[in-house]
């Protein structure tokens, strides 16, 4: 607790809120060293057909284990680095990694036309060229385009403008989501100058949709937008079996969360996928 504001007088906090801000100092400057010291991976969390099934696509989440403090959020440490700018090298390490993993699934039985949603941060977005970096990423990696899906958060988009890079991905055939749907204020203007396909409807509502009648009333208000703009929904943070069948039933066609899996580490999504197939290898519409 801060106390004693008036001027030229000490202030003082409790314990865990010092140990708090250390930590972040910290960790601040431990990110930098985080990729060369292979303190970063990536984990898989399957994003479902909710009416078939069936594996769509995978979307690949980091993991920072520190030498310390051991798994570290990606809730504390992607806002590090987007401060400190470390985000821009680890974001290139990310899809690169991402779309490695995905070109070896692609090369299983059946799963030619797998995704890959990669989350991204518009602080990677500087400078002239990232469009054309980014999809220089995908081809040397043997991948089409419109195999991957970036994902951009409402709260980021705020902050700054990502039209010209999503537009000029977009015309390559790369896909987008808007991610947290919901979350922050949610101008539906962005949904117009954005080449969005997929609405990410945030967990914080779909946890609500078997309690009360507001969120249920928000979900499916979102699902009515997406549906008239003719973009998917993909319902996030799906726990139990309740909220999945509310989901589906207010027309939600594709789900992720821990009652379907929880995020994988890579040989672990092999295992799933080698023993799920997809009912057949012909390419899907996402919707
Ligand atoms: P997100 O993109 O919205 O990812 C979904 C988060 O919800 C993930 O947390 C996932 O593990 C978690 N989750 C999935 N299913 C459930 C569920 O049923 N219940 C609950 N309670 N949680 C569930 P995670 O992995 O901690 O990531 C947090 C956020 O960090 C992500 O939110 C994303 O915004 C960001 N992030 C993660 N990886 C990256 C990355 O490579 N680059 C960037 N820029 N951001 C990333
Ligand atoms: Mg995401
Ligand atoms: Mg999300
Ligand atoms: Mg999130």
């Amino acid at each position: 607790v801060a106390k004693g504001r008036g001027p030229g007088q000490v202030e003082v906090f409790d314990d865990a809120a010092s140990h708090r801000s250390l930590d972040r100092l910290d960790l601040r400057s431990e990110l930098r060293h985080a990729l060369d010291r292979d303190q970063l991976a990536l984990h898989y969390q399957p994003i479902f057909s909710l009416n078939t099934g069936r594996i769509l696509a995978f979307e690949a989440l980091l993991r920072w284990t520190h030498p310390h403090h051991g798994s570290v959020s990606p809730d504390v440490f992607i806002p590090l680095a987007e401060d400190t700018g470390a985000i821009v090298e680890i974001g290139r390490w990310v899809l690169d990694q991402a779309c490695r993993q995905l070109a070896i699934w692609h090369r299983l039985p059946h799963w030619r036309t797998l995704a890959m949603a990669v989350n991204i941060s518009p602080a990677q977005l500087r400078g002239t060229k990232v469009a054309e970096e980014t999809l220089g990423v995908i081809r040397r990696t043997g991948l089409e385009p419109s195999d991957i899906w970036l994902e951009i958060t409402e709260h980021s988009y705020l902050r700054h403008d990502v039209t010209e890079y999503a537009t000029t991905l977009r015309a390559a055939g790369v896909r987008f989501a808007l991610d947290d749907f919901g979350t922050a204020y949610s101008n539906l203007a962005y949904l117009k100058r954005l080449p969005i396909e997929i609405l990410k409807i945030d967990r914080s509502f779909v946890s609500g949709v078997t309690g009360p009648e507001l969120d249920l009333s928000i979900v499916r208000a979102i699902i009515a937008i997406a549906d008239s703009l003719g973009l998917s929904c993909i319902a996030e943070g799906i726990e139990t079996e309740e909220q999945r069948v509310a989901v589906q039933e207010l027309g939600c066609r594709l789900g992720q969360g821990f009652l379907l899996s929880p995020p994988l580490p890579p040989e672990e999504a092999t295992e799933l996928l080698r023993t799920e197939y997809p009912l057949d290898a012909v390419r899907v519409p996402i919707r």
